[in-house]
């Protein structure tokens, strides 16, 4: 049977974590960047726009966050695109794309989910959510403790209730 996309989502971000990441929290994209040849920088995107991620063929991918936009969900954004450099560059072999995130009203599509399972699988490792849920956090102490917002994280704990596995 074909993998999911969720699962594939997953499996991406874990194997990033286990080549790039020293287990310490909150979670730092800046490395994955340097693994997956993508720079992200922030820039005033309006207010229609909350990242764009591009990429021309040979060159290193670009991730534009908004810098209207507060750390916190810049950072989602950030880990967001990086899905997308991911699945381009993993799973479909293609090396000139583009993506943008519009603030609101975000057309849905498997490249979309894609890019948020990844995106609250790298910040927010399962094993981590359980141990916390173990020690009572709630979703404003762990969005606390991964440094998101707690849409972000009310998000993840959502997808993982529908998805455990
Ligand atoms: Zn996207």
């Amino acid at each position: 049977m074909a993998e999911l996309v969720y699962q594939s989502a997953r499996r991406e971000a874990k194997k990033l974590l286990d080549n790039c990441w020293d287990g310490s929290y909150p979670v730092r994209l800046r490395p994955f960047n340097d693994e997956l040849n993508a720079e992200a920088y922030a820039a005033d995107l309006g207010n229609k726009l909350s990242g764009v991620v591009s990429k021309a063929s040979g060159q290193p991918a670009k991730i534009v966050l908004n810098s209207r936009h507060v750390d916190r969900r810049n950072r989602f954004t950030w880990a967001h695109e990086l899905g997308h450099v991911v699945e381009r560059r993993e799973l479909a072999q293609d090396d000139d794309y583009s993506f943008e995130e519009l603030s609101r009203g975000q057309d849905y599509d498997l490249h979309e989910f894609f890019a948020d399972e990844f995106a609250g699988s790298l910040l927010m490792p399962k094993d981590k959510i359980e141990e916390l849920q173990r020690w009572n956090y709630s979703p404003i102490d762990m969005a606390e403790f991964f440094d998101v917002s707690v849409d972000a994280v009310e998000k993840r704990l959502k997808r993982l209730t529908r998805h455990p596995k």
